[in-house]
This record gives structure tokens, sequence and C-alpha cells, in this order.
């Protein structure tokens, strides 16, 4: 499992892996942030409730407090009770001030909790809170409901000075006070009124009563009076009764209060408890939550980092080692090794770049060997090429040799011939041998031009380098060639720069023969007009320049580069318009060249021809240089 997900992984374009890579590492982060988000969330709710069950925890605990204040009251209002003189009311007023707090301080945490219940899910635990609260609240409802009915009793029992039964009870002791002296029950009676001991100044001032009974059959009143008197001491006594019943049920409520108060406590105790309980619970979910959010941030960071690490190493070994090998496959392939192979096999651009790479070693590879066999062919084909023109170059040259001495007896027989040593010639004979003595040195011409440029193809030409005029020698071939002029009608001009020094370097035999090869062309190739030879020199360049320009037929341009191929003539029919071997620019280009020196040629057809030879102006060194080879090279125009 693991190598096939390593394998679609290592598969995947780069792109998508590092796409695939941060993307994880991105839903990592997002993950931790959400987390962390939901964590916050859940601490500020735990850390609300944290509020509420504090508030809460305050709110019970004074309620507490206060049923500890309602039952000091109480025990205070009970002692006030039993040592008799306080009027009920106002031993019970404080109490029920103290009550009303008590509902204040449960609206106060029904409000709390009401709130605090929002935030708690498990409804159980707010619904048991709920019915606490509403429970001590019906508790202390019922509580005030009893000091208010004790309140009412009291006030029905003595009410103000005209009503009530106490009022009654004073105003038939009164009555009775008329016939017999009542004036002890009187005074137990206001003693009682005024809310005495109840419990013994009921029954002293019952006992004070009947005694106005035997006072009453004591006196002299007739029987009637007494029996009308006697009857009042009944209806007082059952009055006195009637308070004391109700006084005893006030009593007996008041004390049962504290029954009431101490339940009222022990559940608003239970409540304070239960809520320090939950106060407790809610701050350890609360330390739990924040516990759980550093865990949960810590797990995922170090595995965001892991997987970072991971996925860098992945990516990185997946990229840089294919291309570290490709690195040294380029090296190795470029010293030579082209067998060698990448063997990288992924589908990414990686895999992609080294199938091609493969593929371009295996071309190189053919390619290589291709070229191999071309150059041994090539090898081949040149040495052949070097011993043909070698073996055309000796058979010429041999043959030129040979053809010469032939030659030179029919020149020198025909001379022989003329000078009439042999005797006198007749006009015709005489016309005869001197054709064969002028096409014998037209032939002998010929060899000579061909013995020439076999020599300088040969490399038999030696250069003999040693100062020279080039003034001099442009004023002797000017006036050499000055006969040729007149004889072609031609103006004919020499002109040497000032600037050209008195003396240069060079082979003075083979410049003279390039100088007049050039000439000799221009008479020839030119009808009217002039001829001019002119030196120049080009000092910066360290140059100097043999130009000759004449007025002739000109040269085509396609024509040019042909010109100074051997045998070449613009003209080459048989019935030719100008004689001429067609070697002459073959010779004068390989001379310039091993002279190290280039010729150049403008010309117009119809406007005539320059032919500029530029040559170096060489330092004065060794005589005698060996001639460079030459090589056949087009001619710059
Ligand atoms: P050739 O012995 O025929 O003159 P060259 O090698 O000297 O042989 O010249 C080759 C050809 O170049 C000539 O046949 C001619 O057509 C052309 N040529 C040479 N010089 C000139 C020139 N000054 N004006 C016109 N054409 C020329």
């Amino acid at each position: 499992m693991l190598s096939r997900l390593s394998l679609w992984f290592s598969n995947l374009p780069t792109k998508s892996k590092l796409q695939f890579g941060f993307g994880l590492i991105i839903a990592l982060i997002v993950l931790s942030t959400g987390i962390g988000f939901i964590d916050i969330n859940a601490e500020s709710k735990a850390r609300e409730k944290v509020g509420y069950s504090q508030k809460e925890s305050i709110l019970a605990g004074n309620l507490k407090a206060e049923m500890i204040k309602v039952r000091l009251q109480e025990s205070q209002g009970g002692i006030l009770f039993l040592t008799g003189g306080t009027p009920i009311e106002e031993i019970i007023a404080p109490i029920s001030d103290q009550t009303k707090q008590t509902l204040d301080l449960l609206a106060e945490l029904e409000r709390v909790d009401t709130e605090f219940s929002k935030l708690e899910q498990d409804t159980t635990i707010t619904e048991k809170r709920k019915a606490s609260i509403e429970e001590i609240r019906n508790l202390v409802l019922e509580y005030d409901r009893r000091i208010q009915d004790m309140i009412f009793q009291m006030v029905n029992v003595r009410g103000d000075e005209e009503t009530g039964l106490a009022a009654e009870l004073l105003n038939n002791l009164d009555q009775i006070n008329r016939f017999v002296d009542a004036s002890d029950a009187i005074s137990k009676a206001n003693v009682y009124i005024g809310f005495s001991d109840i419990t013994s100044t009921g029954i002293e001032l019952q006992a004070e009563i009947e005694e106005l009974r035997t006072k009453v059959n004591e006196t002299d009143l007739s029987e009637e009076k007494k029996s009308s008197v006697l009857d009042l001491i009944d209806e007082t006594l059952s009055k006195s009764e009637e308070i004391r019943q109700i006084d005893l049920g006030v009593s007996a409520g008041y004390f049962g209060l504290t029954t009431l108060s101490a339940d009222i406590e022990t559940k608003a105790e239970e409540f304070s408890e239960e809520a320090s309980l939950q106060q407790e619970q809610i701050l350890n979910d609360l330390e739990n939550i924040q516990q759980r959010g550093r865990y949960i941030q810590l797990i995922v960071g170090l595995l965001t980092v892991a997987l970072a690490i991971l996925l860098t190493t992945i990516i990185s070994q997946s990229i840089s080692k294919p291309i570290g090998i490709l690195t040294k496959m380029t090296q190795t392939i470029s010293s030579g090794a082209y067998t060698q192979r990448t063997n990288i096999k992924t589908n990414d651009e990686v895999g992609e770049l080294a199938k091609s790479f493969d593929k371009m070693a295996g071309e190189i590879q053919q390619r290589e060997a291709h070229l191999v066999a071309q150059a041994e062919e090539l090898k081949i084909a040149t040495a052949q090429a070097q011993s043909a023109a070698r073996i055309k170059s000796e058979f010429l040259a041999n043959m030129s040799h040979e053809l010469r001495t032939p030659l030179n007896a029919i020149i020198g027989f025909s001379d022989m011939l003329l000078m009439g040593i042999a005797g006198e010639l007749n006009s015709q004979q005489r016309h005869q041998v001197e054709r064969l003595r002028l096409n014998g040195n037209r032939l002998l011409a010929l060899v000579n031009d061909i013995l020439d440029l076999t020599r300088i193809e040969a490399k038999r030409v030696e250069l003999i380098l040693k100062p020279f005029a080039p003034r001099a020698l442009s004023e002797r071939l000017g006036s050499q060639m000055e006969v040729l002029a007149k004889e072609n009608a031609l103006k004919f001009e020499v002109k040497v720069d000032s600037n050209v020094p008195d003396q240069l370097i060079g082979d003075e035999k083979r410049i003279e023969q390039v100088m007049v090869n050039l000439i000799s062309n221009a008479f020839k190739f030119t009808h009217q007009g002039s001829v001019r030879l002119e030196i120049k020199t080009n000092l910066p360049e360290r140059q100097w320049t043999i130009a000759v320009t004449d007025t002739g037929i000109g040269i085509p341009p396609h024509a040019i580069n042909m010109i100074f191929e051997e045998f070449r003539q613009l003209d080459g029919t048989s019935t030719r318009a100008y004689q001429g071997s067609g070697l002459g620019l073959a010779i004068t280009r390989n001379l310039v060249r091993i002279m190290n020196g280039e010729i150049k040629v403008q010309s117009k057809l119809g406007e005539g021809s320059t032919f500029t030879v530029i040559l170096p102006i060489l330092e004065e060194g060794p005589a005698g240089q060996k001639a460079e080879p030459v090589v056949a090279a087009p001619v710059t125009v």
C-alpha cells in the first residue's frame, strides 16, 4: 500500500507534487486553526459558564446567609415572644423584611440561572437547578405567608382600642367592674393584651375572671342582676379563652416557622453546595478544554512539521536526485561515453527530461558512429585526392619539363633558319618559319605557365624576400609596357604615391610577375582609353597595394569568381577573340596568397575593371621564405 502510494506520488508531475504537498500542509494549518478556533469558542463559553456559576454560587451563599439572618431574627423574636411585652408586629416585622430580601435574592438567582441555563446543554442539570430554586422560593413564600397570617390574626385579636376581641374583653371587664371590683382582672388583661407572656398570663387572666364570679355571688345584688353579671363574666371568660386559643395558635405558628426556616436554610445550603460543586466541575471542564486544545495544537503542529519535512525530502529526492543523475550523465556523455543512460523511469517532468536525455544520448551515439565512419571515409578520400593531386602535379611538372626541351629545340632551329645559317629563305619560307617560331614561343609560354602553376601547387616555389625599390620597379615596367601601349593605341599611366616607402621587402620577381600579368590582361581586354598602374600604402594597417585599372570590356558580375580558376576564360569558344591560356589569374592569385596577400576585383561590364592586390609590408627578416601551402578559396570582390 505504502509502496503503491509512493509510486503514485513519484509519478505525479512536479507541479502536482508541490501543489499536493503545499495543499496538505495548508489543510493541516487550516485544521489546526479550526480546532484552535473551536477550542477558543468552547473556552470562552466555558469561561462564561464559570462567570455565571460563580455568580450563582455567590448568590446561593448570600441566600444561605440571608436564611441564617432570618433564623437569627426568628430566635430573637422567639425570646421577645416568650419574655412578653413586645407586640408581635414588632417581632415579626424584621423577619418579614428579611424574607422580602430573601425573595429578591431568589429573583436575582433565578435571573442568573436562566442566563446560565442557556449555556448548558445538559437539561437535567438545568432542570434540577431550576427545581431547587423553585422549591426554595415556594418555601420562602410559604414562610412569608405564614408570617403575614400571624400578623393578620394578631390584628384581628387586638386591633385598635375600640375593635377586636381584646377591646371587647376590656369593655366586658369595665362593665363587670361597675358591679364588683375587677381591677386586678383589668390590669392582668391589659398586660395580656399588651402581648406579654401569653402562656401564663392568659391562664392567670382566666383565674382572675373566675374569681370575679365568687365576688359577684358575695355581693348583695339582685339575683337577676347577679345572673346577668355572671353571664357577662362567662362571655368574658370565653372571649379570653378565644384570645388565648388564637394566641396559642400564633405562638405555635411562630415556633413552627423555625422548622420551615431550617428547611429553607438546609435547601439553600444544599443549593450553595451544589453550585460550588458545579463551579468546580465547570472549572475542571475549562482546564480540560485548555489542556485538550494545547495537546491538539501540539499534535497538529508536530504533524505539520513532520509532513513538511517528509514532503520536502520526498519532493527534493524526486527532483534533485534525478537531476543529480542527469548532471553526472551529462558530464559522462560530454566526456565521450555515449553508451551511458540515466535509467530514470518516473512519469513526471524529470522522467520526461531523462527520457529525452537518453534519446538524445542514443542519437548522439548514432551520429558519432556515423561521423567516425564519415571521417574515416574522408581521410581515405583526402589521402587519395592528395596523392592524385601530387601525381598530377608531378606529371605536369615532368611533362612541362619534357615539353620544354623539344620546344626550345624547335625555337632554336627556327631562329637559326631565320638567321639564314642554313641558307637564305624565300619570303614564303620566312613567313612559315616565323609562324613556327611564334607558335613555338606561345607554346613555351603556356608550358612555362603550367610549370609555374604546378610548382606552386606542389609547394615547390620559394619566395626570395629581400629589399626592393617599388618606385624603380614601377618605372621599369612602365617603360617596358610603353611599347605595348603604343601598339594598342592606349594611354598608360604609372603612379606611385608619395608615402610609398623607397624600399619594401618581398620577392621582386614574383611581384613583377603579378604586375605584368595584371597589366597584360588590362591591355589585352581594353580597346580604347587607358591602363593605369598605381602603387599605394595603408601604413596604419601595414599594407601596400598594387592597383591596375583599365577602361576595357569589363567582367560580368557572375564571372568575377570564375576568372581565377585555372584554364577559365570568359570567351571559352575555339574561335576566341582574345589570346591566352586562362592560367594568368590563377597563377597571380596563388602567388599573392603565398605572399600572404589578397586580390580583389571591381568591374563594370563595358566600362572597365580594377584589379587590386593587397600585400603586407614586411619587416626585414631572414632571406628565403618557404611558400605556404596554397588553398583554393573564393576571391573577395
Ligand atoms: P588569359 O590568359 O585568358 O588572359 P587569365 O587567367 O589571365 O587568362 O584571365 C582569365 C580571363 O579573365 C580572361 O580570359 C578574361 O576573360 C578575363 N579577364 C582577365 N583580365 C581582364 C580584364 N582586365 N578585363 C576583362 N576581362 C579580363
